[in-house]
């Protein structure tokens, strides 16, 4: 039985889903968290509660909230009585140019993306130091290491997960608990499959072109990553293998940044 126990912001889809699913395979115990309808979540802990031995639970905080992403580390802190392993995985985008980037959405997508990760670790930061051991991932993106025309709040947020990142792992480097930047290419999500008609828009080609020409072309592979690699990479992240990997933007982006 493992005892370790997983809070994952933003895990009702998606990535954050997907490396839920994996962690339960583990038979860690997994906290999901993100928006999800009353009527999905019952048969959604129940399928992922047959995938392994650990149970699943649900915190419902809105984390453009930093009050309730503070109190939702606190309330698995209190009912599991540990916290080992910290996801900072949930995300939103929006398509637009600069001059045109609606205040509110610049403002949610810095709460969610990248103020968030802030708010959480800073709760979940003691309580894995004095366990002496903990795994802080955060899911960055190759947006983290390069930007795209049309994402200012987008790529402004990953790449302060890039610093965020980089200053928890210097601080927490002799304490047994490591902090690294999961940096994934185009990985085939609702996050992204609702970006494709905004971004047809802003460049006034069509939804296929966007496709073929801007998603698929900023991968030398030509393939989408999969969101069974990205929940496998956390899953090593998680590892003790991986004690040593701190402070890290890992790149799994079809060469993507290598270009
Ligand atoms: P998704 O839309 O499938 O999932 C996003 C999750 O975040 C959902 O569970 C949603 O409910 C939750 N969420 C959104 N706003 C929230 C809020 N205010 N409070 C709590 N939860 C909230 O998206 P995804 O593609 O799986 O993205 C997950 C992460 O991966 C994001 O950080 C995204 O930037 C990153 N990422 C995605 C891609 C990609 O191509 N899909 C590539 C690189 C990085």
């Amino acid at each position: 039985m493992n005892e370790r126990v997983a809070l994952i912001t933003g895990s009702t889809s998606g990535i954050g889903l997907g490396i839920a699913e994996k962690l339960v395979s583990e038979n860690l115990t997994v906290i999901l968290n993100g928006f999800i309808e009353d009527s999905e979540l019952g048969p959604l802990r129940k399928r992922l509660g047959t995938l392994g031995h650990g149970s699943v639970g649900y915190e419902s905080a809105d984390v453009r909230d930093a009050e309730a992403t503070r109190t939702m580390v606190d309330n698995v802190v209190e009912q599991y009585g540990r916290l080992d392993i910290l996801v900072n995985n949930a995300g939103i985008q929006h398509v637009a140019p600069v001059e045109e980037f609606p205040i509110d959405k610049w403002n949610d997508i810095i709460a969610i993306n990248l103020s968030a990760a802030f708010h959480a670790s800073a709760r979940a930061i003691p309580v894995m130091k004095s366990q002496g051991w903990g795994r802080i991932i955060m899911m960055g993106s190759a947006h983290a290491l390069a930007a795209s025309p049309f994402k200012a709040a987008y790529v402004a947020a990953k790449h302060g997960i890039a610093g965020l990142t980089k200053t928890i792992a210097l601080e927490l480097a002799e304490t047994g608990t490591t902090c690294n930047a999961i940096c994934p290419g185009y990985v085939l999500t609702p996050l992204v499959e609702r970006q494709i008609p905004d971004t047809a828009e802003a460049r006034g080609i069509s939804e296929e072109a966007v496709v073929r020409d801007v998603i698929l072309a900023a991968q030398p592979t030509r393939k989408f990553v999969t969101i069974e690699q990205v929940a496998s990479m956390a899953n090593y992240l998680c590892s003790d293998d991986a004690a040593q990997i701190t402070g890290s933007t890992l790149s799994i982006d079809g060469g993507w940044t290598a270009k």
